[in-house]
């Protein structure tokens, strides 16, 4: 069962990935006009992508799952070169803070970012799902330090490192069996309780969500609570629009991980990229079965 949650979770992060795309920096309001409601991979969005083409969510936690799997372990210096290596090999996307702070690593060749509370971005926190593979089973602290490792190469900030935590332990739950209501008292609460910037409960809808890791943990965490299957948590979170692709790529890792390879839709599994997919599954397996042997 593990294995099976694993990867419908790095599934899920490539698909909500590849449908919040086509609708990022959209208001509620342009899609609606637009699509009704999206629902279909269709590519296009403005970076003109492919039907079933993925972003930078994606891609680099494809990058640094590689990176994990090389060194055998979650290491801040070899994260680093592999996004540097992404970086060069030109992404159809990439995040300000990212681009930031992997030309900052080119010139000092040291992985952790400076602290600021100003690069509290969704980026560490979209890439989060590979660590929380990789180190299912360790103790806590070591999670901590693992999350930490990757995140801080671009984002180093107490709420980036907050929502990376907390998703990584919801990950890890979700593949132990635990359900959307445990995960909700035993992390989403706690988070927001630790954070009150994180509450997403007294809060109104987070519509047109930014790439601000409180909107965007806001808009995940509404859609993936009051929904109850994959499909409809994911139409939820990118009809949304705004940073629609991370939001979906994360809220995606979530409802993989809880509602299992069953419940991930044939269509959007057909239509994601074929490479991607691939990748995808066979990192999902290999990082479960690293954590095994720690
Ligand atoms: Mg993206």
């Amino acid at each position: 069962m593990t294995t099976d949650r694993a990867i419908a979770a790095y599934l899920g992060l490539a698909i909500g990935d590849a449908l919040g795309a086509t609708v990022e920096f959209m208001t509620p309001r342009e899609i609606a006009a637009q699509y009704g409601v999206h629902d279909k991979m269709i590519g296009g969005g403005w970076l003109h992508l492919k039907p079933g083409q993925v972003t930078d969510d994606t891609t680099m936690s494809l990058a640094l799952g590689e990176s994990i799997l090389k060194q055998g372990r979650v290491d801040a210096l070899a994260a680093a070169q592999a996004f540097d290596a992404w970086m060069r090999a030109k992404p159809v996307d990439i995040g300000n803070t990212v681009r930031r702070n992997l030309l900052q690593f080119r010139k000092t060749g040291n992985p952790e970012a400076l602290y600021s509370d100003h690069d509290a971005g969704n980026g560490a926190a979209m890439r989060v799902l590979p660590v929380a593979l990789a180190t299912f089973g360790q103790t806590e602290e070591a999670v901590r330090a693992a999350c930490r490792a990757q995140a801080h190469v671009t984002h180093y900030s107490t709420l980036s490192d907050a929502a990376c935590e907390c998703l990584a332990f919801m990950v890890q739950d979700a593949l132990r069996g635990a359900s959307k209501n445990d995960l909700l008292h035993k992390h989403a609460h706690p988070l927001a309780a630790q954070h009150p910037e994180f509450r997403f409960r007294a809060v109104r809808q987070s519509r047109n969500p930014s790439g601000y890791v409180v909107d965007t943990l806001q808009a995940v965490f509404q859609s993936f609570f009051d929904t109850d299957d994959f499909r409809d948590c994911l139409i939820d979170v990118v009809n949304r629009g705004g940073d629609a692709d991370t939001t979906g790529a994360i809220a995606g890792i979530l409802a993989g991980a809880v509602y299992g390879l069953e419940a991930i839709p044939e269509a959007w599994l057909k239509a994601l990229d074929t490479n991607i997919r691939r990748s995808c599954e066979g990192q999902a397996w290999a990082l479960i079965k690293l954590a095994g042997k720690s």
